[in-house]
């Protein structure tokens, strides 16, 4: 296959995956393939990864990094212990539908995790709409909305493609 079939038949393959649901998978006149390659094991890849999968094609995930997962990113400081700390995405908001069906899937629960919810702190059990930021809090989230605000979309986009651990290192390699 040359570099122009390769494109042409990756350009197929993604505008297929994105538009329509699994059930109706269809090659939009193309031959169906028999392997594609994937290159990034992020949610993306890894849920098209899957579809294909099912639809009985065979599939290869390259990925770039030494972990999968790709912006999305568990972290267990201590392998003994079950605790977890999300660098990356965490929030399923309700208009994400694509990530609920994979989670039904899955058979993960989700938990609500949204600000108006009871609040544990020092071992003080607040309920729903009782407690609030206190006032540096509310100051840092205005601030961070203005700069949100401030920024071109070209900015947001770039921002997007950043991970919490590459700012660490960035900020550590900086200091
Ligand atoms: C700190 C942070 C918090 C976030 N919080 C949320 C949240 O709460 N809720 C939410 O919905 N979204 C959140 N997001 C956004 C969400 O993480 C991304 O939209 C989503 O994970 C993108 O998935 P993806 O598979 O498209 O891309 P990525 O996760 O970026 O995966 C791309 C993968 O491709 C690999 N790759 C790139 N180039 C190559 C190559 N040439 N060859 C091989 N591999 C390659 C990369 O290493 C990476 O693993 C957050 C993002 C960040 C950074």
């Amino acid at each position: 296959m040359n570099r122009r079939e390769f494109l042409r038949k990756s350009a197929i393959a993604g505008t297929v995956l994105s538009a329509v649901p699994e059930s109706t998978l269809s090659w939009q006149g193309a031959k169906k393939p028999k392997h594609v390659i994937i290159l990034g094991a992020g949610f993306a890849g890894l849920a098209a990864g899957l579809k294909l999968t099912k639809a009985g094609i065979r599939v290869t995930i390259l990925e770039a990094r030494k972990r999968i997962g790709g912006r999305v990113f568990s972290f267990r400081p201590d392998q003994s212990s079950d605790n977890v700390i999300e660098l990356g995405a965490e929030w399923v908001g309700a208009s994400h539908t694509r990530m609920i069906e994979l989670c039904k899937e899955f058979n993960l629960t989700l938990e609500d995790n949204r600000f108006e919810t009871d609040l544990i702190r020092s071992g003080v059990h607040s309920k729903t709409g009782t407690w609030t930021f206190g006032p540096e809090m509310e100051i840092f989230w205005k601030d961070k909305v203005k700069i949100w605000e401030s920024m071109t979309e070209k900015e947001k986009a770039k921002l997007d493609k950043t991970g919490l651990v590459e700012i660490f290192v960035q900020s550590r390699n900086t200091l």
